[in-house]
């Protein structure tokens, strides 16, 4: 195998030999630090028997890792660019097909039915784009891909939320969405000088391990997430009124007993429910008809 991509020196060979320039609107971000990348390979517990798929390659800094750790490995990458160069990296890695496309448009389970039919499981591991960290995490959770763990590299503010519990401000509907699908850990935080160019911001390694099931058993998984947006509409409001906004003014005086009855006082605010409350308020709200 090649020398190892992700050290300040190689890194920078490899962009003067291609002569290749970054994109900031794609968030291309390069890795340069081992000591990350074997924390994030670690996080991942792959080993022969399992896939990978990774999200945005870039030159390969993590790719070259997954393709020594798991069975197979699928990555990726927008930027059309950086295909030949990933195609050079990696050319003596047969287990690893790089796919030049954006992840957001392709068909993920069609791409897993193709690349991941033989191994005993797969994971996703990535360093995001930052620009796209949400849709894409959603994407791979609603799609309900057969995942064991998602670990990936993604904006330090933004994984806090992902873990973060009822009760403090970092507390939202993202929180809820990704805790019902997984089970969410921060494996540790990452300053911003162990990137090529540097981003603005600092960044968390997380961890999400799927569910066998989701968190809370609802009846309408999609009208249980509209209830968990409206309670957040507006932080500051308190629950019976963000959730008075969803159902009508009319119906303030049955929603406060509806609350009532499920023993959750209307006058608290949304971050403070947790999923097993808010699928209370959901199941009891889709049988008034709300
Ligand atoms: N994995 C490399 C590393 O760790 O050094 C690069 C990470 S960089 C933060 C993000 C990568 O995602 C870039 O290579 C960028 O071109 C790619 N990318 C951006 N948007 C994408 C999309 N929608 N689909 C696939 N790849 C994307």
């Amino acid at each position: 195998a090649s020398a190892e991509v992700a050290t300040p020196k190689r890194t920078k060979e490899i962009i003067a030999k291609y002569g290749f320039s970054f994109k900031k609107s794609l968030g291309q971000n390069f890795l340069i630090d081992q000591n990350i990348l074997n924390k994030i390979v670690a996080a991942a517990e792959l080993d022969e028997t399992k896939g990978a798929l990774e999200i945005g390659p870039g030159i390969g800094a993590l790719t070259q890792r997954l393709a020594a750790e798991a069975g197979k490995v699928t990555a990726v990458e927008i930027d059309n660019r950086l295909i030949p160069i990933l195609r050079d990296i990696l050319a003596d890695e047969p287990n690893t097909k790089v796919i030049h496309g954006d992840v957001l448009r392709l068909d993920l389970k069609q791409l897993f039915a193709e690349q991941f039919a033989d191994v005993s499981g797969v994971s996703v591991v990535a360093n995001l784009p930052y620009y796209v960290t949400t849709p894409i995490l959603m994407k791979l959770l609603e799609e309900k891909l057969p995942l064991e763990h998602i670990v990936v590299m993604i904006q330090k503010e933004v994984a806090e939320r992902m873990a973060a519990k009822p009760g403090g401000k970092e507390y939202g509907s993202l929180s809820v969405a990704v805790q019902y699908y997984c089970v969410p850990q921060v494996v540790c935080t990452v300053p911003h000088t162990v990137f090529i160019p540097q981003p603005n911001v600092d960044s968390a390694v997380i961890k999400l391990s799927l569910r066998n099931k989701p968190a809370v058993d609802v009846p309408d998984e999609e009208h249980f997430f509209r209830v968990v947006q409206a309670s957040f509409a507006q932080r500051r409001k308190t629950l019976v009124n963000n959730l008075t906004a969803f159902v009508g003014k009319e119906h303030r005086e049955a929603l406060t007993e509806l609350l009532l009855r499920n023993e959750i006082d209307p006058v608290r605010r949304g971050e403070t429910l947790s999923l097993e409350e808010f699928a209370r308020i959901s199941s009891s709200m889709l049988e008034a008809g709300w």
